[in-house]
């Protein structure tokens, strides 16, 4: 079967989109190639225009946690659409969605939605200049927190993988006032602290990394962030647009113990349509339009139809507890993996927290984005290919994290296994 269809509409698409995508890393630059176009999903499988099945292991870059077209967010959303898509006026569903993410996050008494993680996190971190009044930002090497002008610095993934320390048409003087620390490292942190700390505004952090691949938080990590940026009346601001429902259904501030001051959601909270937010202590969250100063504003703002996809998708992951399945499927993926590795004496170790995964080619551990960066991109890439060819569609970027969904089966999971021996034994003949 050959790929013509993609290739052709590739082609197309080259011509009147930038780099033929709406978002740089699904281009497939960081494994060469070009993207397959997709037709269809359905449950853990994406069919491409060429007629190819896929299990997929991209979810759409994370809130896909029921798989494609999950019947009860589908129905939910047919059912919503005839009512009218958008109103620009409050709707119930808000209310109730509102409250149903105060509950599950006890950090959170009151939220406001928007439609993109971009533009949760570059609120946020406004509301966070304007209640200290401060100016300065610490973010983590390697973090990625969407791409709003100041967040442009050393942000992972996307920018990693196409070798763009930062990004031209951002003015030196917003980037000068993002200052950056080495995540699992809270010694960097201290030092910038110590010498910016009266106007350090925030610190803000993947709870859990995904975007320099998964890196998992060292023990004390994110208590050491607390108590620091109390000690300087800094706000904790954590960025669980990945993690948020995804490590826990409290996200990774229930499952760590750590309240952050303000969170950011986006990904699985609109259970697949365009829906994010951000969120937290009441007396900063008070701040915004129109109970004060600060502005924030979107047109498609806490879309009915978003809002309908989300709540249902969290009404459906808060019905019972998902999360020990993901947990275990998850683990029986590493150890599959693991035991490959293993088989054919290939280096490389795999990070993973419940359902979210990065398997890095040689490397011994990774526990910082200076260390993801020593992994090996041209394994990656053949990895990569070999496994598409096999019928498995992964992350087309070595610093992503794999997504485990509930609707996976055993079964999936074991041909992606079998799969991945299946390449190694090609890999390592040489
Ligand atoms: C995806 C992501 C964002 C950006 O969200 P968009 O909806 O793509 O703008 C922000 N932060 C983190 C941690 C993310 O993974």
């Amino acid at each position: 079967m050959s790929s013509r269809r993609s290739m052709r509409l590739y082609k197309r698409a080259l011509k009147k989109i930038p780099g033929g995508v709406n978002s740089p890393v699904r281009a497939w630059k960081a494994v060469g190639g070009f993207p397959r176009f997709v037709e269809r999903g359905a449950a853990a499988h994406i069919f491409d225009v060429d007629g190819r099945k896929y299990i997929d292991f991209v979810g759409s870059w994370g809130p896909l946690i029921f798989g494609h077209a999950c019947p009860e967010v589908v129905a939910a959303v047919k059912k919503g659409i005839m009512a009218g898509t958008t109103f620009g006026a409050s709707t119930e569903l808000e209310v109730r969605l509102a409250e149903l993410v105060c509950r599950l996050m006890p950090s959170i008494t009151q939220l406001r939605l928007v439609s993109s993680g971009t533009e949760a996190a570059m609120s946020a971190i406004r509301l966070a200049r304007a209640f200290t009044q401060r100016q300065k930002v610490i973010k983590f090497d390697g973090c990625y927190h969407g791409h709003a002008d100041g967040l442009l610095v050393k942000a992972g993934s996307g920018i990693a993988t196409l070798g763009l320390p930062d990004s031209p048409g951002v003015p030196p003087g917003f980037a000068r006032e993002t200052l950056i620390a080495r995540f699992n490292n809270l010694d960097s942190v201290d030092r910038l602290f110590t010498r910016h700390g009266g106007n350090v505004a925030a610190v803000i952090v993947e709870p859990v990394c995904g975007n320099m691949g998964v890196i998992a938080p060292k023990k004390g990590f994110l208590s050491g962030l607390q108590k620091i940026t109390r000690r300087y009346d800094a706000l904790l601001i954590f960025d669980e647009v990945i993690t948020g429902f995804r490590v826990g259904l409290g996200g990774a501030q229930v499952v760590y113990g750590i309240a952050p001051d303000l969170t950011c959601l986006g990904k699985i909270l609109g259970g697949g349509l365009p829906l994010a937010a951000f969120g937290g202590r009441r007396d900063i969250m008070d701040l915004l339009a129109p109970n004060g100063p600060v502005y924030q504003a979107g047109t498609l703002s806490g879309n009915p139809l978003a809002v309908i996809a989300g709540l249902t998708t969290l009404k459906l992951l808060s019905r019972r507890d998902r999360y020990h399945l993901l947990e275990q499927m998850g683990k029986t993926l590493e150890e599959g993996f693991r035991n490959v590795l293993n088989k054919y004496g290939m280096k490389g170790t795999i990070n993973r927290v419940g359902s979210m995964l990065t398997l890095f080619f040689g490397v011994d551990r990774v526990a910082s984005a200076a260390e993801a960066r020593q992994c090996n991109r041209e394994q990656f890439a053949r990895f990569f290919h070999g496994m598409l060819a096999r019928g498995i569609y992964l992350p087309p970027a070595p610093f992503e994290a794999m997504f485990v969904s509930l609707a996976h089966k055993k079964a999936d999971l074991q041909e992606t296994i079998s799969a991945f021996d299946d390449w190694a034994a090609e890999e390592t003949q040489g």
